[in-house]
């Protein structure tokens, strides 16, 4: 795996890095580390969890320590398998490995189960009848206590038999819940007796039929961590009014292990929504071509999109930890990505909208390769030849007829340099009976070739593409899939922010001849238009690209003018 943190010796980069620190110091935990990361199997992973996924990872990997991947998979009616088998997809591609620390908290059912009818006989624990009605109402306000149950005072031995009955399914759903008998009164509505176990007659995904009760989060979350000796528990901030309970249960649960929990600021991304509920309802109803659809905010998205798991994870170390919870201004991973891809991506010349141009001094039977240089950031990657001809495409809008002041592409009686090949000038337009540009009759200086001693300087540089060699390709232009930097702001549907023209499938693109057999997944930087990746759907005879982004630094800018790193981000409290 990548050195994505310090290690021990480095100094502590936040204020979970120096906790653990710290503990190291004192022999706490005897020393050791331990985290895990804990999906919910009910949808696909998304950026904000990778925020998680590097923190955890990370800090094991800093301080030797180990991190588990634990499915929280207590809740069987959203869960299934499709999505344990991507969660795993995508930790893996972002490069963090779990070895055999693959974990389920269902594989603890019965061991939770024994912890519960241990709480009840320690008079922890106790069955509740109440309706829901009379449950919320016996449960009291943020400026109230709540009252008691009436099956508050229920004898251990008929607590017992009555969470042996649930278990045995001698009930339906909602009759009854195993609560925790802790304080009514507790200012901490998370202490007034919360509940541990719900009767379910659901299949879960890996247990089947054998339980029809299944814990509550806030019990089997803590058990989970101590039976596997998780050290500290990252988890975010929602869950800070939590951790007393977390605490209990750890507590009254007799562990010898004593995770400790620690809570961050979730990862917000402005023009970004990243409730899975509300991802799944996009995949349910249309909205999107399902979880990995380039537009979605989620690992899979992200990878089909053409993101690397490296810039995924600097941006998740440029976010760094904090306790504060705030908005990431999404242009700063596009930046990221951006500077990853000019790393990485080799240049090719593609023409998404193209009008064809014929070089009438050309001759007709030439063949010539002209040169073009593959990364000017990286000369490792070389050049290659590129096939030039008598008829090219060009972009339709590096063309105007009567252009302003200070257009430096192509207009008539005008030159323009053509990229790695010759100066072009455009002698005559021709039209359709609705007047639009079918050609572009054209010049060229044979003495201009790029590269070439002789070379004059033009004022512009377009991209092309040989016409006879061409390759037809489908380009695929994303923007953001929500046009409100909040979707779903002041309680509206976030469904009413959606951008509708967030996708345009352009086809009849022309791409170099090579992309069209670039294998999916590949990048590419399609010189003046942005960065590009072939799509898993690509093939050679049907080539589609998607594009991952623009050219058009936002985040440059704003940086340039507040040099402070958090400042583009708007703040708001937790949400
Ligand atoms: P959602 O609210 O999107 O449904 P969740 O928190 O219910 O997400 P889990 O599968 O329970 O999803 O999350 C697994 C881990 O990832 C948890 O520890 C959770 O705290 C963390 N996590 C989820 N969303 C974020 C986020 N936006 N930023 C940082 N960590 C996150
Ligand atoms: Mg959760």
């Amino acid at each position: 795996m990548d050195p994505i943190v310090g290690t021990a010796d480095a100094p502590s980069t936040d204020f979970i890095r120096e906790a653990v620190a710290e503990d190291r110091r004192t022999g706490k935990h005897g020393g050791r580390v331990l985290t895990r990361f804990p999906p919910e199997p009910n949808g696909f992973l998304h950026i904000g969890h990778a925020k998680s996924i590097c923190l955890n990872f990370g800090v094991a990997a800093g301080f030797d320590g180990a991190c588990n991947l634990r499915f929280d998979d207590t809740n069987p009616t959203k869960e299934g398998l499709e999505y344990v088998r991507s969660i795993q997809e995508d930790v893996r591609w972002l490069g963090f490995d779990w070895g055999e620390r693959l974990f389920f908290a269902s594989d603890y059912f019965e061991s939770l189960y024994s912890h519960a009818e241990q709480l009840i006989v320690d008079r922890l624990a106790y069955v509740d009848s109440l309706s829901a009605d009379d449950t919320r109402a016996h449960r009291g306000t943020l400026t109230e206590p709540g009252r008691d149950s009436p099956h508050r005072a229920r004898s251990v031995e008929e607590n017992l038999a009555l969470f042996r009955e649930m278990r045995a399914g001698g009930f339906p759903d909602g009759a009854h819940v195993l609560r925790a008998k802790i304080d009514m009164a507790s200012p901490n509505m998370n202490m007034r007796d919360p509940t541990l176990y719900r009767i379910r007659h659901v299949t879960h995904h890996r247990t089947g039929d054998a339980w029809c009760i299944y814990p509550t989060y806030d019990y089997a979350h803590p058990v989970s961590d101590a039976i596997e000796g998780v050290t500290h528990s990252l988890c975010t901030l929602e869950f800070e009014d939590h951790r007393p309970l977390y605490d209990w249960i750890v507590k009254h649960t007799r562990q010898p292990a004593r995770p400790q929990q620690i809570e961050f600021a979730r990862l917000n991304l402005n023009y970004t929504i990243m409730s899975k509920r509300r991802l799944l309802a996009l995949v349910e109803l249309g909205h999107v071509n399902g979880w990995d659809d380039p537009r979605m905010p989620t690992i899979a998205g992200a990878r089909r999109r053409g993101y690397t798991p490296e810039a995924i994870r600097d941006f998740c170390g440029r976010i760094g930890v904090a306790k504060k919870a705030n908005v990431v201004d999404i242009a700063l991973l596009e930046h990221t990505v951006r500077e990853d891809l000019n790393r990485r991506a080799d240049r090719a010349l593609a023409v998404v909208r193209p009008v064809k141009v014929v070089i009438e001094n050309y001759p007709d039977d030439r063949d010539e390769q002209v040169t073009a240089v593959n990364n000017p950031d990286n000369p490792a990657a070389g050049t290659r030849t590129l096939p030039f001809s008598r008829e090219i495409y060009i972009e339709r809008d590096d063309f105007m007829e009567n252009p302003p002041r200070r257009f430096f592409r192509l207009s008539p009686g005008n030159e323009v340099r053509l990229r790695y090949a010759y100066i072009l000038k455009c002698e005559r337009v021709v039209k359709d009976a609705a007047g639009v540009v079918t050609e572009l009759r054209c010049t060229y200086d044979p003495e201009s070739l790029d590269g070439t001693t002789a070379t004059r300087r033009v004022k512009g540089t377009i991209h092309w593409v040989s016409a006879t060699h061409a390759r037809d390709a489908e380009v695929r232009l994303y923007d953001r899939l929500f046009l409100s930097s909040d979707p779903g702001e002041g309680g509206r549907d976030p469904l009413d922010d959606l951008n509708p023209d967030s996708l345009e499938r352009v086809t009849g693109c022309k791409v170099e001849p090579a992309l069209a057999d670039a294998r999916p997944g590949s990048r590419f930087q399609f010189e003046r238009l942005g960065y590009f990746c072939v799509d898993p759907e690509s093939r050679p005879e049907a080539p589609v690209f998607n594009r991952t982004v623009t050219l058009r630094d936002s985040w440059a800018r704003i940086s340039r003018q507040h040099p402070d790193p958090a400042a583009p981000g708007s703040r708001r409290d937790a949400g």
